[in-house]
């Protein structure tokens, strides 16, 4: 493919949405470039899953060359499963089904979607460069700067930069996220011990949130299993990139409020991961022996914020994506998918704009006036199911912890 160099982009940020534009503008033949913070591709352990949902799955399709897509499917995990609510000793309270179709809502490991996303950008992704401001000294050619005094010049400048952006201040004055009482210490366990399943057959294909007694607690577990090895799917369809290993586990959360957690245990993984043992300790026995199995190096602790609608976009041909303008709680899983969603939509305007000579900044406003919107009501539902499944109103909180449980069987027997 020839890359034209009359149009180009600079993104700040090798996340998911920041890959995810890079491919669908690098398919279209723009001249694109990514800039990372981090040393290196997989300097990160980044030991989770994350559901696709059906706007994830399409604009993955819509951005990916078909073997990426494919590659995609055939290491996720089968589609369809369930979310399985239940009281802290695993007793349902009700349970959501997601279809089983072909391209429906599935699990995929991060690190392996990462590694797709990078996929045949060699040489287009630039580690170690943290962006810090956008200059816009000529407005139609905005410069991205690094914190090691260098610069990128290019058409647009696009912010993906995550939850932590260093530059939505500049781009978003307004929107600064807000943050909420809630907190996630994440971790993963292996899914097999001496070749048996940790998981009992009951819960092969849900997640779980289990909700405890106390309100402001709560754990959340899903396995992953890979469809197909890596290795093999990546030799087959994306020959020389890099396969993460495949070993199939189990993500798992506990939810608890920020204030239970001390402020000098926040950046050390084993205090972490013994305050998810202690703060565990009245789950059901499978959950405790998922913590006490885990990967130490996994631990992550989340505090969850809650982004504010921005009202104004301060920069001309700069804007942003994913998690640095839509932060959102866990709840529901909506944060990479619209991550996805922007950067499929982002690059569909940019190339419609270079194609048929709309200006640049009319394309950019079109996206942010139809992302704001969708990206929104995704960060409402997710703070209003975080309110609902971890907030301290006495009814729902009763109904799901005391009556909803004594209606259903028992899932999971505690041996
Ligand atoms: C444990 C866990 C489970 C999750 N599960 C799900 C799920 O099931 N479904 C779902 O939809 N979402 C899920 N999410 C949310 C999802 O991971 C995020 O919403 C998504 O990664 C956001 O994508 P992004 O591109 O905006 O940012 P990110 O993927 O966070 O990428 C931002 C990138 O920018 C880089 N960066 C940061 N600052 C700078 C800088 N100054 N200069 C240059 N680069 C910089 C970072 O190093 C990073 O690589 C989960 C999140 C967590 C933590």
């Amino acid at each position: 493919m020839s890359i034209s160099t009359d149009f180009s982009v600079a993104i700040a940020g090798a996340g998911l949405s920041g890959l995810c534009l890079a491919q669908y503008l690098m398919r279209a033949g723009i001249d694109v470039h990514v800039y990372e913070r981090d040393p290196g591709p997989f300097v990160r352990r980044q030991g989770h899953r994350i559901i696709l949902d059906r706007y994830g799955l399409e604009a993955l399709r819509e951005s990916l060359p078909r073997p990426l897509y494919r590659l995609a499917l055939t290491t996720g995990d089968e589609p369809g499963g369930h979310l399985r609510f239940t009281d802290s000793r695993l007793r349902d309270a009700f349970t959501i089904n997601f279809k089983d179709e072909p391209h429906a809502t599935r699990q995929v490991d991060r690190l392996t979607l990462r590694s797709i996303l990078q996929s045949g950008l060699d040489g287009r992704i630039h580690y170690g460069k943290t962006a810090v401001a956008v200059d816009s000294g000529d407005p139609a050619r905005p410069r991205l700067r690094f914190s090691d005094g260098g610069a990128a010049a290019a058409t647009v400048v696009v912010g993906a930069d995550g939850v932590g952006s260093a530059l939505r201040a500049q781009l978003m004055p307004d929107a600064d996220p807000a943050n909420t009482p809630m907190a996630g210490i994440y971790g993963r366990s292996p899914l097999r011990r001496n070749g048996e399943s940790i998981i009992p057959d009951a819960l092969r294909t849900s997640g779980v949130l289990a909700i405890a007694d106390r309100p402001g607690r709560a754990f959340f577990f899903t396995s992953m299993r890979f469809g197909e090895r890596p290795r093999e799917a990546f030799a087959r369809l994306a020959p020389g990139s890099y396969a993460p290993t495949g070993d199939d586990y189990v993500m798992w959360a506990l939810l608890l409020r920020q204030e239970e957690v001390p402020l000098d245990v926040r950046g050390e993984l084993r205090a972490l991961w013994k305050l998810a043992a202690r703060m565990s300790a009245n789950f059901h026995p499978l959950i405790r022996r998922l913590v006490d199995t885990a990967e130490l190096d996994t631990t992550v602790l989340n505090l969850f914020a809650t982004g504010r609608r921005p009202r104004q976009w301060a920069v001309p041909r700069a804007t942003m994506m994913g998690d640095a303008v839509h932060a959102m709680p866990p709840f529901g899983a909506h944060g990479g998918n619209t991550a996805l969603r922007d950067a499929a939509l982002l690059g569909h305007r940019l190339v419609e704009a270079r194609a048929n000579g709309t200006p640049v900044e009319e394309a950019i406003a079109g996206y942010q006036n139809e992302m704001v919107p969708y990206a929104f009501r995704a960060v409402d539902t997710a703070a209003r199911l975080m309110r609902r499944l971890t907030g301290g109103a006495a009814a729902p909180h009763w109904m799901l912890t005391r009556v909803l449980p004594r209606l259903h069987r028992v899932t999971v027997p505690e041996a």
